[in-house]
């Protein structure tokens, strides 16, 4: 913990990834361990650190520490609660939040469906380890303090090379690179540059949720949604498979606009007549379904599969 004298506050969440990363080989950026080192010493250790929260007070927290391929509904549901306990402080200007790159845009999404609020929750990564010769951590997280302390920002965004996403359409599209992230169409909400935020946008006008992360039900008790995918020869019996199995709603990342194979769409139907909710989004990575009138399945209105899961899931709770 940091303390100043100042009346407004910033917290700043921990939950690992290759952010926190730790490799004994300084040249190692893809077999080092994500999630080793604490929230609070990853930002003491950064050279500028104190001058660049100057006239903030700060709080650390660690909230998980995991890769975030292992990310999970119980440490979203502790997330969550956190973020919304602490952004109903008068005295907290925002949030920020570290996170692994692999999926931090479903934890993005997740947060702006669940905080109904219009301060800032900045969500920032890496895609080298803290070990590493010339890691990308140290700027990302000054970055995302910058936009936290920035009076435009606004909801849940991530933020990694400079680059600020809407949580919305935020997507991981590069396995290795630095700027590892794109929001498609869209376009950036807005660049980082030497401390300062550069908007590509006007007011923003920000769409609040009507769910709140306080009254969320239990994470072992959230609905089982599954994503599947028309590719060549996709026959549907992994939906029948699930469908036996239980689960409560289905995402197809269809083919192009929204299709998929005549075999794949009987089983679907099958699905849905049995009760589960089913929704299509596109697999490709730009653009959404253009809805086509009397469609019998529902589109996932522009957002992504993964995304998709989450508003499905999200729907699907008491
Ligand atoms: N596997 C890591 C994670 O998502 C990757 C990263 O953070 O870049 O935690």
């Amino acid at each position: 913990m940091i303390d100043t004298n100042s009346s407004r506050k910033i917290v700043v969440l921990g939950t690992g990834g290759t952010i926190a990363g730790y490799s004994a080989l300084v040249n190692d950026n893809i077999s080092y361990d994500a999630a080793q080192i604490d929230i609070e010493t990853l930002a003491r250790n950064i050279q500028g650190f104190k001058s660049h929260v100057e006239g903030f007070k700060l709080a650390f927290e660690q909230v998980a520490q995991v890769d975030s391929k292992d990310m999970d509904f119980a440490i979203w549901e502790a997330l969550a609660r956190r973020v919304a306990l602490h952004i109903a402080e008068p005295d907290v200007q925002g949030i920020v939040i570290t996170h692994g790159t692999d999926t931090i845009e479903e934890t993005a999404y997740f947060l702006r469906s669940v905080v109904p609020s219009v301060k800032p929750v900045v969500l920032t990564c890496a895609m080298r380890p803290a070990s590493a010769l010339s890691p990308d951590g140290p700027q990302n997280l000054l970055d995302a303090l910058s936009v936290v302390m920035d009076d435009k920002a606004c909801g849940v965004v991530v933020v990694c090379a400079g680059v600020v996403h809407a949580a919305e359409h935020v997507q991981k599209i590069h396995p290795y690179r630095l700027d590892a992230f794109n929001s498609g169409e869209a376009g950036p909400l807005a660049w980082t540059e030497e401390g300062r935020v550069r908007w590509s946008v006007g007011p923003i006008a920000l769409a609040l949720p009507d769910r709140d992360a306080l009254s969320l039900p239990e994470s072992g008790s959230w609905p089982q949604v599954e994503i599947v995918l028309n590719c060549v020869g996709a026959n549907g019996k992994v939906v029948d498979a699930l469908v036996t199995h239980g689960i409560q709603g289905l995402v197809v990342a269809c083919t192009g606009n929204g299709t998929v194979s005549d075999a794949l769409m009987a089983s679907l139907l099958r699905a849905m007549s049995q009760g589960v909710k089913v929704v299509r989004a596109t697999r490709c990575s730009l653009g959404r379904v253009v809805s086509i009138p009397d469609a019998l399945i529902p589109d996932s209105q522009g957002l992504s599969p993964v995304k998709a899961r989450v508003a499905l899931m999200l729907s699907l709770m008491p």
